[in-house]
């Protein structure tokens, strides 16, 4: 059915809409792709629809290639398979829950881990029934704190989502490898630049784990790269921690009068005045800088997390929230911040500017505190034998030459400072250089955690009852929509990639004269008749820059202008994405169009 501007469900806007920032989410309003519901949820129109029904097709059919198979689950879910691995607790505010008439407590679903084991829990008994992978395309719901950028972050949206099934390691390697060149694929197909890197498994716990990130300036992730060809997501790069050094030697640490140094600047400043190091001046590499974080727990606990890092290095928050779930009390969303002056009010050994760890590994005055035991990590930096200058947690007073290992003590170590670019990979490749860029997929080897919770065990080899691991692997596929349109727009509208354009060419009737709309008419049928998707803008009143301007707007492939040239037998037929125009003659023009369509 050819696409008749006269009738489709469709109202272009002139003007930005005052809701959008970015350009993807302004463009999708604006060419009548979608509308906004609710803050983060959207309605879909024809166009957009088209759009996402193809991205969706190009998912099916590389997810089929690796013999996954598609099933469909509710998004509306029983509260009790996410009480059993606790993350009816751990999502917190994150997640829609309801009640039925009855009373009983129903949640949106915001991923399917769960429901997904207990079906195969349901059928299967046997290692002779895996390995298997299975998925679905379905809305998920996620109360997300900022929804962002359209679809880019919402608050409903669409994810294909996989789960594997294997007896063993291997298995789960084979079926994670199998999805990782699947989406490979999937986002070449799609025409999205992608970098796969590694990533932190967050609250999904489980071991292995890669993002895929599409890079752009609007992207919410930080990842890095080395020439040498490591990549990772910030939160997951592992600093190269320095080998612990021999202490016997160092001399004792001396607390020293510092007045008016609450700040590492400073104290630098002071340290250089009063205490001149032989070796050249004291740098802010060399103090330890302690920071009070708050962390706000699922539960809705806030507690109290002090940091060390060298004093040249910033906290990166996101990175700390990404690692710090292994200290705390409930797994689960949790939210970082730096603490606020309530805060440090409730702690009074905590001065302010001062702040050092223990003077002696048996007398910590961090963790000391009777009931209110403070957590305390440091950076891979600060390792045994290395000696600083830090606070003596005395208004004033900070001490220097205290050694790690020999004069304080630490809980455990958290990647906890920004990756600075040139810094060093981790893996010896070369410097690194940072870049952003949105998060399009997600794979994990989540190993037997959700299996073992839900008691998914099958009969193996020796007819045993073993634990099953499982795999997960998520696509973005609304976001997917949002990050191609991002990536292919100019200042005229949408140019979409082939592969997922909500047609192949887009007619234009310009002008008055029946002839024109006659002739146009004609070529949209044969055009379509020769297996291309085709809108054609034959509305009778409207003035050819409007026109123009939407078909510039929609951002199909292949423009087809049919007007004055009419006469002497030609239509213009232009290249949206490199606006290169041909007047070519009307019996040659279907042939052209598709051979642009395949090109
Ligand atoms: P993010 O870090 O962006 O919040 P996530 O780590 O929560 O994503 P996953 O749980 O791994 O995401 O979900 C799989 C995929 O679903 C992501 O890679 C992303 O493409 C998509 N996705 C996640 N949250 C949203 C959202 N709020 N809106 C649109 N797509 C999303
Ligand atoms: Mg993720």
């Amino acid at each position: 059915m050819v696409l008749r501007l006269s009738t489709l469900f469709l109202r272009t806007l002139r003007e930005d809409p005052a809701e959008a920032e970015v350009a993807s989410h302004k463009l999708l309003l604006r060419a009548g792709y979608i509308r906004r519901a609710a803050p983060g949820i959207y309605t879909w129109l024809p166009l957009g629809l088209r759009v996402l029904r193809k991205v969706e097709e190009i998912i099916r059919e590389e997810m089929a290639s690796i013999g996954a198979q598609e099933v469909h689950f509710p998004a509306l879910l029983p509260k009790e398979p996410y009480e059993v691995t606790n993350r009816w607790t751990e999502y917190g505010d994150g997640i829609f829950r309801l009640k039925d008439r009855k009373g009983a407590d129903y949640l949106l679903a915001p991923t399917h881990e769960e429901m997904f084991t207990l079906l195969v829990k349901d059928l299967y008994s046997s290692y002779k029934d895996l390995p298997l992978s299975i998925y679905q395309i379905q809305n998920k719901y996620r109360d997300e704190a900022r929804p962002r950028a359209g679809l880019l972050r919402g608050r409903e949206f669409i994810m294909k989502d996989s789960y594997s099934f294997d007896i063993d390691d291997d298995g789960l390697e084979a079926s994670y490898q199998a999805h990782r060149s699947a989406y490979l694929r999937i986002f070449e197909r799609l025409g999205l630049d992608i970098v796969p890197v590694a990533a932190t498994a967050g609250a999904m716990g489980g071991s292995k784990s890669e993002e895929f990130l599409h890079p752009t300036a609007i992207g919410e992730d930080t990842f890095v790269r080395s020439a040498g060809g490591y990549a990772a997501n910030v939160e997951a790069v592992t600093t190269v921690a320095p080998r612990d050094i021999d202490f016997s030697g160092a001399p004792a640490a001396v607390v020293r009068d510092t007045p008016q140094t609450p700040t590492i600047a400073t104290l630098v400043d002071a340290a250089n005045a009063i205490a001149p190091r032989y070796s050249g001046p004291w740098t802010a590499a060399d103090t330890l800088k302690n920071v009070v974080l708050a962390v706000d727990l699922p539960t809705g606990e806030r507690q109290l997390v002090v940091v060390g890092l060298p004093g040249d290095r910033a906290v990166d928050l996101k990175r700390i929230e990404a690692n710090i779930g292994v200290y705390l009390p409930t797994a689960g969303e949790i939210g970082v911040e730096a603490a606020g002056e309530e805060d440090l009010k409730k702690h009074a050994l905590l001065v302010k500017g001062y702040i050092g760890p223990g003077l002696s590994l048996d007398a910590a005055v961090l963790g000391a505190e009777g009931t209110t035991k403070l957590l305390y990590l440091v950076d891979p930096r600060v390792a045994a034998g290395t000696s600083w200058i830090t606070g003596a947690n005395e208004a004033g007073k900070h001490v220097f030459g205290l050694v790690a290992g020999r004069d304080f003590g630490w809980d455990g170590t958290i990647e906890a400072v920004e990756v600075r670019a040139g810094d060093e990979a981790p893996d010896g490749s070369g410097p690194l250089e940072a870049a952003r860029g949105i998060e399009m997929g997600h794979i994990f080897q989540l190993g037997r955690k959700y299996a073992q919770a839900l008691d998914l065990r099958v009969l193996d080899r020796n007819g045993k009852l073993a634990v099953v691991t499982m795999g997960s692997y998520g696509v973005g596929v609304t976001r997917a929509v949002a990050a191609l349109a991002e990536s292919n727009h100019d200042d005229k509208g949408l140019v979409w990639p082939r592969s997922v354009a909500p047609a192949d060419v887009h007619v234009v009737a310009v002008g008055r004269g029946e002839e024109i709309f006659a002739a146009a008419q004609t070529l949209a049928e044969e055009l379509e008749a020769a297996g291309l998707e085709v809108i054609y803008d034959d509305r009778p009143k409207v003035s050819p820059g409007v026109k123009f301007g939407d078909a510039e707007l929609i951002g199909v492939p292949t423009i087809l202008a049919v007007g004055r040239g009419l006469v002497d037998g030609v239509v213009e037929i232009k290249n949206r994405a490199t606006g290169v125009a041909d007047n070519v003659a009307v019996g040659a023009a279907v042939q052209y169009v598709l051979d642009a369509a395949r090109r």
